[in-house]
């Protein structure tokens, strides 16, 4: 007997149908004997509906107010399902995250989860009943309530899994595992058995948005087993991501291509070439709280240089109004924006002991006429900016390139 928790996404939970189904495969793991704690995302399309009605009302909404209708969807998913469950014979009940004390910090919109008690919720699993706890919501110090940034019921889910010691938390989903990309845009890309922690968190932060980044990072951290499975089949193991790298002779070079259509990049001209002008230029988007992506400056020439930066493609405005200032400041000749841009990425822990992975990405760029903007490598991953019309070309190519398609199941 284990104790388990189950996440479903929007699409799984799209419907009272889908909920029904759900309820049923509960129901399953229920009668082999198992402790299911449940987390049910809004319904497919819902957090979208309610931010747009929010924006209805006012097209930059108070944070506050914004989560209080965000955090809605997931209130009636976990009671649809909760009667679901009641009507296949279960004991079923269903809390929202500040209920059960899901405490975060402040940041309304992207807030971090801090703790949760779990007491209230062993109680009712010692009682026989499935817990059905709402994902992506909980309830600062305050009581206010608060969200987890978009795809945060993966995080709600892995988050009590660590706090209840779970056997292993399952990501229901509407694809039965991690790919080696994307199968909507690569029909090609092969289902992972597993992949190590570290790869599934650059595929995550560099775009891939099967797993929210933050709960592989509390995964790893608190060593919770975690699996993506499909809410559709019956059968199949899904991918587990695990802490353990295969043995370099199986390793493959590249595990994985990610891709992110949401950035945009930013080119300063005629920038005095001289110390704490970069500092000057960072520190201004960074009081703004904009991150930044791949920075870049060139060669200097006549004592100027050139500067170019990638932001999220929202902050695109916010980013040009402050670079606006900023130019003057440091008497900048000009800038310019681009944000029909896209950054590709080659992930692998197999690159660190094989050499010119970099080059065999450029040149199958190169061959089929996509000139890379921007580069950005690190140990394990290696990123381009291209121009956006090329993205699904650039993926299916480095999936050929690194023979992922022919690749065995691993
Ligand atoms: P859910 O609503 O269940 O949270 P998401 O839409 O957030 O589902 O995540 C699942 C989607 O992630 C898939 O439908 C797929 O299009 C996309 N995806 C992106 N990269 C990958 C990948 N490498 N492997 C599998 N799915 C991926
Ligand atoms: N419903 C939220 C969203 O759409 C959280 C989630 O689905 O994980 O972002
Ligand atoms: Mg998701």
């Amino acid at each position: 007997m284990a104790l388990i928790v189950q996440k479903y996404g929007g699409t799984s939970v799209g419907s009272t149908d889908r909920i029904r189904n759900v309820a049923k495969r509960v129901a399953r793991w229920k009668a082999q004997g198992h402790d299911i704690v449940v987390v049910p995302s809004a319904m497919s399309g819902e957090t979208n509906r309610l931010i747009a009605l929010a924006k209805e009302i006012s097209p930059q909404p108070d944070p506050r107010e914004l989560d209080v209708v965000a955090s809605t969807g997931e209130q009636v998913t976990i009671g649809l399902l909760s009667m679901a469950l009641q009507e296949e014979g279960l004991k079923a009940k269903s809390y929202t995250g500040p209920q059960v004390r899901v405490l975060t910090d402040s940041t309304f919109t992207k807030a971090r989860i801090l703790s949760i008690d779990d007491e209230r919720l062993r109680r009712d699993l010692q009682a026989g009943y499935v817990v059905v706890v709402a994902g992506f919501q909980g309830a600062d110090e305050a009581g206010n309530i608060t969200t987890l940034g978009r795809g945060g019921s993966d995080t709600s889910a892995v988050a009590l899994a660590a706090a209840l010691k779970a056997d292993e938390c399952q990501i229901y989903t509407d694809v039965d595992g991690v790919y080696t990309t994307d199968p909507r845009v690569e029909p090609e890309a092969r289902k992972l058995n597993s992949i190590t922690f570290e790869e599934m968190l650059e595929m995550a932060s560099l775009g891939s948005k099967v797993l929210q980044i933050r709960s592989v990072e509390f995964a790893g951290k608190y060593k919770v087993k975690l699996r993506v499975l499909s809410s559709f089949q019956d059968e199949g193991e899904g991918t587990l991501i695990t802490v353990e790298e295969k043995n370099p002779m199986e390793q493959p070079i590249i595990s994985g291509i990610a891709f992110n259509r949401d950035e945009a990049k930013v080119t300063i001209l005629g920038v005095p070439d001289r110390p704490g002008i970069a500092c000057q230029i960072l520190e201004a988007v960074a009081e703004a709280n904009i991150d930044v992506d791949i920075i870049i400056q060139n060669i200097s020439h006549d004592g100027t240089t050139d500067f170019s930066f990638t932001v999220a493609r929202v902050e695109l405005p916010k980013t040009l109004r402050i670079l606006d200032t900023v130019k003057g400041q440091i008497n900048a000749r000009e800038v310019l924006s681009d944000n029909k841009i896209c950054k590709v990425s080659a992930v692998g822990v197999g690159m660190r002991s094989h050499p010119g992975v970099a080059s065999r990405m450029f040149r199958a760029l190169a061959e089929e006429g996509i000139n890379i903007q921007m580069i950005s490598t690190s140990e394990i991953k290696i990123s381009v900016i291209i121009d956006e019309k090329y993205l699904e070309l650039a993926v299916r190519v480095l999936h050929k390139a690194f023979g992922l398609s022919e690749s065995a199941e691993r």
